[in-house]
């Protein structure tokens, strides 16, 4: 990595007899002591010289320091620029990276706040703020690929990754983007590099050096394609107002899946732009985000459209670009919610129920919920929109801190979908395995008749899921996890969905050599069902497992998109943001297996998956028609849904919660205690509990310690304390500060995580 500013005076102290400069030296009066927040699990700040020949020191900036015995070279945030010397060796601040701080007032508040609201050490929590390429020096040239070699001369003792490596060149050739960035098929292929060389050695791939390419900014000159209908002109009024006084305000815009709540945001951040200032517009980390942005990008001036196909280079370009004001609007997953866009105006966040706003790594950040503290801490307006508002957002207008602004109807007069709730147990005939019934059968096969497209839904990927022994009730379960292995049938082999460790199937029962049984029914299955059922249908199947590449994605939405196919089989991917005008029929092959999870969220999870993916249905001049397949026909999460009841399903799940004292009514946070030794884990988890016991107060509920929903992941051992608190905040305020000491003495690894979205 190359350096801005690099001290040359870390290495010409000595330390008597020993090696040059390591440990560090006992300052004198006249030096510069900073405090140095690291990036790592460490909840105290540490002390460095910082010599005078580097520019600074200033609050939030970058440094690289050696630290603990090892002398890792880790990343670092000055934050306090004049510590008094102490008696001790101190090591000297090896390397600054930024002559200035990245982050401006806001956004060093928005850390700090993360850091205390998340309960994630300072340092951590910074370094997620700011991509590592930001600041380095930038590489002029890169390196891309070219595909060599003809489909019919692949070896076929290739590894799986590098034929993926193969398959991404081949689309990218098809669609005319060849070459691509050595760095861009490391990403979409989990290749390493010495692989990627190795098959340029063997001559199936050609790759060479170019200069640097940087992206361009969007630069939308056409005119609106249509008017504002009624409701979208009301809603616009609703935020004219706020958007040209500024100050914080949060709007929620619910709006019914097609009332054309995007061209609303469009024309509040073009006014927004037309006032001179920037907006962030954030939309959920899926991958189809691709389509979404493009249909964004289209319409807006000098964007900037962040997603996980940019290399690191060309995300500190566009970085730079914000914080200097060369590009107006920033569209983009969670991360986006730290564009350092310094006139910020508005902020927009798109689907705002989705949890893939979550981050599960630390710091544990919700976008939506950051960037409501963000436009609090910028004072500027923000608003959330989404069809199935979370109930969190729903209780925050009721409560009267957010405004309410409606889209009840789809645009251009178009019909909600019709949907046809049919409970499965009747609809299947006796004696058959089968997992499209009767209704959904028939309704597909009118669709098909007349030429038009279906999107089929299903929660579980993977063909026969468990394998097990019925004999002695042995399951087949993952070394490292306590998950099941899943056995896939186009690999022929058992995976875990946690590590990602396989395994082949066995062929016996270890435990008592009986036969052993596959079962569970997933997309594979209906997959076989379907070309059974209408061998003539064009079938596209999108899970994690046949969609591992950005190229596999866009090529079956141009395929489903130009007709080429007549069903989109998928999981989860499928039910969101798609907007396809020939689909007429979505079929939930079954709701349920969202309700099965043991979350106090999963009515509210399914009752928004219904809807979001019936929303796909008829979005044009063809009336959408959606099927869903359940065993619990009479839940009400399902029965709201089926008339796309969004304001009776919270009214019915609110009092539930109140009662319960469960969020929105009260908060949450969880700290994960792990370990590889099992009595470890244990010993940490009882010794955190009494730590933090003295300094909750008492309306604190305690849960736990607990092993955790999934008991071990990657060979680590996990027990959860669970604190429940009547009001947001109270947690965080009682353990300000303290963290250090409270984890101090624990024997294992402590996370925590406020408001958690997953239990598990
Ligand atoms: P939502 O995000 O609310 O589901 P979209 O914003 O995707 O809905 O809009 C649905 C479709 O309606 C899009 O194809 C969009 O171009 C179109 N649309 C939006 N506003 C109007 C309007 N005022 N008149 C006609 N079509 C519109
Ligand atoms: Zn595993
Ligand atoms: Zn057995």
């Amino acid at each position: 990595m190359a350096k801005l500013f690099e001290d040359q005076s870390d290495d010409t102290q000595t330390r008597p007899g020993g090696k040059r400069g390591r440990a560090g030296r006992v300052p004198s009066s006249d030096d510069r002591v900073v405090g140095v927040a690291v990036n790592a699990n460490l909840w105290r700040s540490f002390d460095y010289l910082w010599p005078t020949s580097l520019p600074g020191p200033a609050v939030g900036q970058r440094v690289r320091v050696s630290f603990g015995r090892g002398n890792r070279k880790v990343l670092g945030f000055v934050v306090d620029t004049n510590r008094r010397p102490g008696e001790h060796a101190l090591k000297a601040v090896g390397e600054v990276i930024d002559a200035e701080p990245q982050f401006d007032d806001v956004l060093w508040q928005l850390g700090r706040w993360i850091s205390g609201y998340y309960l994630t050490p300072l340092g951590m929590s910074l370094a997620a703020m700011i991509p590592s390429a930001v600041g380095r020096h930038a590489a002029k040239t890169e390196a891309v690929a070219y595909l060599q070699s003809h489909h019919a001369d692949w070896p076929s003792t290739l590894g799986a990754r590098q034929k993926r490596v193969l398959d991404e060149l081949y689309e990218a050739r098809k669609q005319g983007v060849e070459p691509v960035t050595v760095e861009a098929i490391r990403h979409a292929s989990g290749c390493s590099r010495d692989s990627i060389h190795r098959l340029s050695r063997r001559k199936l791939i050609r790759v060479e050096a170019r200069p640097v390419e940087l992206p361009e900014l969007t630069d939308a000159a056409g005119g609106d394609p249509f008017e504002l209908n009624a409701d979208q002109q009301a809603a616009m009024s609703g935020l004219s107002g706020k958007l040209s006084a500024g100050g914080f305000s949060v709007t929620l815009l619910h709006g019914v899946t097609g009332s054309g709540k995007t061209e609303v945001y469009v024309r509040a951040i073009r006014q927004v732009i037309a006032a001179g200032k920037q907006a962030i517009l954030m939309v959920p980390e899926i991958a189809l985000a691709t389509q979404t942005l493009q249909r964004l990008l289209s319409r807006l001036p000098r964007g900037a459209g962040l997603h996980s196909g940019l290399t690191d280079a060309q995300r500190a370009f566009y970085y730079q670009q914000i914080r200097d004001g060369g590009a107006d609007v920033v569209v983009g997953p969670r991360s986006a919610v730290f564009a350092p866009a310094r006139s910020l105006g508005l902020i927009v966040v798109d689907e705002e129920h989705e949890s893939s706003y979550k981050q599960d790594t630390a710091p544990p950040y919700h976008g939506r919920d950051t960037a409501v503290k963000r436009a609090q801490l910028a004072g500027v307006p923000i608003v959330l929109g989404s069809a199935t508002p979370s109930l969190e957002s729903m209780h925050n207008v009721e409560a009267g801190r957010y405004d309410l602004l409606s889209l009840p109807n789809r645009v251009r007069g178009l019909p909600m979908p019709r949907l046809e709730i049919v409970h499965l147990r009747k609809e299947l005939t006796p004696g058959k395995v089968e997992l499209l019934g009767a209704t959904l059968t028939r309704r597909l096969a009118e669709v098909l008749d007349r030429g038009e497209q279906a999107i089929l839904l299903m929660n579980r990927r993977g063909y026969a899921s468990y394998v097990f022994c019925p004999s002695c009730k042995w399951m087949f379960e993952c070394e490292h996890c306590s998950r099941p292995m899943i056995f896939h049938q186009a690999t022929q082999m058992c995976i875990c969905h946690y590590c990602q460790e396989t395994s082949a199937l066995p062929e016996h029962c270890p435990a008592c050599s009986g036969k052993l049984l596959l079962f569970g029914l997933g997309i594979q299955r209906i997959e076989g069902e379907l070309a059974r059922k209408f061998p003539q249908a064009k079938v596209a199947r999108m899970d994690s497992d046949t969609m591992t590449t950005p190229s596999q994605f866009r090529k079956v939405f141009e395929a489903f998109g130009s007709g080429e196919l007549d069903i989109l089989l998928g999981t989860q991917m499928v039910g969101k943001g798609l907007d396809f005008p020939r689909v007429s029929l979505v079929g939930v092959v079954s709701a349920d297996t969202s309700l099965v999870i043991p979350d106090f969220r999963a009515s509210e999870r399914t009752f928004q998956l219904i809807v979001q993916v019936a929303g796909r249905a008829g979005r044009a001049e063809l009336r959408g028609q959606v099927v869903v397949q359940t065993l619990h026909a009479d839940e009400p999460a399902i029965q709201f849904a089926a008339t796309h009841d969004y304001k009776s399903f919270a009214a019915w799940e609110l009092p539930l919660r109140k009662e319960a004292r469960l969020p929105p009514y009260s908060r949450l946070v969880r700290f994960v205690v792990r370990h590889e030794k099992l009595e470890r884990a244990e010993a940490g988890a009882d010794a955190l509990a009494a730590a933090l016991r003295p300094h909750l107060p008492p309306e604190v509920v305690f849960w736990g310690p607990d092993p955790a929903a999934i008991k071990r992941i990657r060979n680590k051992f996990r027990f959860q304390i669970l604190l429940i608190a009547p009001r947001p905040g109270m947690i965080q305020k009682a353990l300000a500060g303290r963290m250090e000491r409270i984890v101090h003495d624990i024997p294992a690894e402590v996370l925590a995580d406020a408001a958690p979205v997953s239990l598990a």
